[in-house]
């Protein structure tokens, strides 16, 4: 048999190894990213087009490269950064494979503009898809700038494949958020389409953190400190009461390295057990400081992930040092707040205090009200309000705003009209019967009631959830919702990352009534809400809001419509725990009967059971 191995040319190999260094958009920004902060740069600048798609821009104030060295980065397993072998144990510096500049001029187009310190001409480098296009002698400043426009331009099916401009656009903010966090000494500067998206200057790590994620961050941040010999640990954790319904704000650096370890996530979140509610994330931003000698950062391409040497002490280490933090703060508060001149900006709800009005006309005046505050730390629904909104304890503890939590319930408020009730409604093979005399309450859980063959058990919540999803969904396909002005516009703080988010499901919003009005970098101003949700709940919607479609961006189905039902849905619904009057429960049962499902909640668990007489009879024998 004649030989047919053949060694691929070198082209054709570094757009295979581009695979695996490039997935999109945002995996260059990292590499460049850190390119520029291991050649030592005081200041960064970042320039995207269309969500990197177009263009990534990156120009730094570093070392800059000599001519042959311009020319030899772009090598496959070029790199000044290790030399030996055992470089690999005590690496100091972000990148050490060599293979990012290869693996990125093999899939786009690149220009490149570098010049050392004391040189007096630079270098200008043009390659596409690894083919130099000219190499020539330039007047350029210190620094490296590489321009990479048309990412995937040889690779279609690649191209094809990335998300919208938007999503591109938020994993690469995702990007330069752990880059810039880990790195509060270097300035950066983040371009979007010619606007200016983070401007951030040298600072400490507290007051980098509150300028990427946004002034009212600064409230939440409890300090942690250890030093042990296996290891150096600084940073904050969020207080409990600002724990979200999903994972967002969680940094884990090693030596300035943003990582990611379910390990030690564990030990973070172990320590805020009893704290937080189960079904809740604590956020936090904890800087490691480990012998290089001690971790392996080799096992990953994409090098997010490290292997410890001694995990379980750096676990039960972490743990402690949260606990501690988290003691000191719930036993002298004020001692955390050293509050940073540089970061007075007031708290939004400082200003809110004058405008909101207390409306004091209570439509559905709630005899429970009491109870469930009195329960409100162990009771499902009310607590989760609590703790998943915009911390309205905090404020009313800091500005003295008397913040009236109020447990809405339409169902509550609902007035039973018996008349209007037909069999019609109940054709369905599970309804109930006609006379609805009996239906109660089970552990605050269920509403059971009885059908001609046995009886149903309904799950309060899921149920709930049904009719609340249907509703939401039917009013955005028809356009129709109905919004209730405010009196006086909402001021809301969110993070520039939020803002970003907000600003892509606006029109969907305006479709279900919520009215915006000013827009700025960091605020939004409502000025109308549905119907359906009170003014006092408009916070806890729209972050919910913001964490879900977060949580969505690595999935296919992006559907806005169907996010956003759901998600009001879930947030605006009876919670177990609750105590539903037997009109309330009545108004439910038939409610969800007249769904256009009514078996599964928006989430597909089961709404209710059946239990028919049969069934019992059984147990009797
Ligand atoms: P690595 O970072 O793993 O060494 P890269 O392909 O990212 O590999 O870069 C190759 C080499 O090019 C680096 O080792 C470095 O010497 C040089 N280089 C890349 N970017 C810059 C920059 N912004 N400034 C100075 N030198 C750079
Ligand atoms: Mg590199």
């Amino acid at each position: 048999m004649a030989d047919i191995i053949q060694l691929l040319p070198d082209h054709v190999a570094n757009q295979i190894a581009a695979g695996e260094v490039v997935q999109r958009p945002a995996s260059v920004v990292k590499e460049l990213l850190e390119n520029a902060i291991d050649a030592g740069a005081n200041t960064i600048k970042l320039i995207v087009k269309d969500g990197g798609k177009a263009l990534i821009q990156i120009v730094d104030d570093g070392s800059g490269m000599s001519v042959t060295d311009a020319r030899l980065s772009f090598e496959r397993h070029a790199t000044s950064k290790i030399k030996k072998a055992e470089d690999l144990f005590n690496l100091d510096t972000k990148g050490f494979r060599g293979e990012a500049l290869a693996s990125i001029a093999a899939i786009a187009h690149v220009d490149m503009q570098t010049k050392p310190e004391g040189a007096e001409l630079g270098t200008h480098l043009k390659i596409e898809g690894s083919k130099i296009i000219f190499q020539e002698v330039a007047a350029v400043p210190k620094g490296t700038s590489i321009a990479v426009k048309n990412l995937f331009f040889n690779i279609p099916a690649r191209r094809n494949f990335l998300k919208s401009n938007q999503v591109e656009l938020r994993h690469i903010t995702d990007e330069f958020h752990r880059v810039a966090l880990a790195h509060p000494s270097i300035a950066f500067h983040f371009y979007n389409n010619g606007s200016e998206l983070f401007n951030l200057p040298v600072a400490n790590y507290r007051q980098r953190i509150v300028h990427v994620f946004g002034t009212k961050t600064n409230q939440k941040l409890v300090p942690v400190v250890e030093d042990t010999q296996v290891v150096k640990i600084s940073g904050f954790i969020n207080k409990p009461e600002f724990a979200k319904k999903s994972r967002g704000e969680q940094f884990f650096f090693v030596n300035h390295r943003f990582i990611k370890s379910p390990y030690l996530h564990h030990a973070v979140v172990a320590a805020f057990e009893g704290l937080i509610r189960p079904d809740s994330y604590p956020g936090y931003f904890l800087y490691l400081e480990v012998d290089p000698g001690s971790i392996d950062i080799n096992i990953h391409p994409t090098k997010t992930e490290v292997k410890f040497d001694d995990e379980h002490t750096l676990y039960a280490i972490l743990r402690s040092t949260i606990k501690h933090g988290l003691g000191q703060f719930n036993v002298i508060p004020a001692l955390d707040f050293e509050q940073d001149q540089n970061l007075e900006t007031p708290y939004a709800y400082k200003n809110r205090d004058a405008s909101q009005p207390q409306v004091t006309v209570d439509a559905g005046f709630n005899p429970f009200q009491e109870v469930l505050q009195k329960k409100g730390a162990t009771g499902g629904g009310f607590a989760s309000r609590v703790s998943s909104g915009n911390s309205k304890s905090w404020d009313s503890l800091y500005v003295g705003l008397d913040s009236e939590l109020e447990s809405k319930n339409e169902y509550r408020s609902l007035k039973f009209e018996s008349e209007t009730i037909t069999g019609s409604i109940f054709e369905g093979k599970h309804a109930p019967e006609e006379t609805m005399a009996t239906t109660f309450q089970l552990r605050r859980k269920y509403i059971v009631t009885t059908i001609k063959s046995g009886m149903v058990v309904i799950d309060q919540s899921r149920a709930h959830q049904r009719v609340l999803y249907e509703k939401f969904l039917k009013n955005i396909t028809i356009k129709e919702a109905v919004s209730q002005q405010l009196l006086f516009p909402l001021v809301l703080t969110f993070s520039k990352s939020d803002m970003q988010i907000l600003n892509e499901i606006k029109d969907s919003l305006s479709t279900i009534g919520f009215v915006f009005g000013k827009l700025e970098e960091e605020q939004i101003e409502v000025t109308g809400v549905p119907l359906l949700v009170m003014e006092s709940e408009v916070g806890i919607v729209l972050d919910q809001l913001i964490s879900d479609y977060q949580m969505e961006i690595s999935e296919d189905s992006f559907s806005q419509t169907d996010i956003l039902a759901k998600t009001l849905a879930k947030t605006l619904s009876v919670k177990t725990g609750e105590v539903l009057e037997s009109t309330s429960q009545i108004a439910l049962v038939n409610d969800l009967f007249a769904c256009k499902e009514t078996r599964v909640s928006p989430f597909n668990k089961p709404v209710y059971i059946t239990i028919t007489e049969n069934d019992i009879d059984k147990k009797f024998i």
